[in-house]
């Protein structure tokens, strides 16, 4: 049993304190932030998670199979996901 993943849900407000931590909200806001799955540009409304992949912080859009693909990446890779926006 490898499965560890977490998304504990971060809210509307928490999200750019987040993503500034991370160092990813000049990327956003500059659009340079993708999807790690469908390479689709995320704004601040569409990122749907941040995983950690190789202790590199990715995003995800909201799109439910994107969120399930990088589900099974990190069941293979026994990555940690960090977190998932609660944003809708
Ligand atoms: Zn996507």
């Amino acid at each position: 049993m490898y499965r560890n993943v977490v998304v504990p849900a971060i809210s509307e407000e928490e999200l750019p304190r987040v993503l500034k931590k991370l160092e990813l909200y000049e990327s956003i806001v500059n659009n340079e932030a993708t999807c790690y799955i469908c390479g689709e540009l995320l704004k601040l409304e569409t990122v749907g998670a941040i995983a950690m992949m190789n202790d590199k912080p990715v995003l995800l859009c909201d799109k439910p199979s994107c969120l399930g693909k990088m589900t099974l990446l990190i069941n293979e890779h026994r990555c940690k996901y960090a977190m998932a926006s609660s944003m809708k």
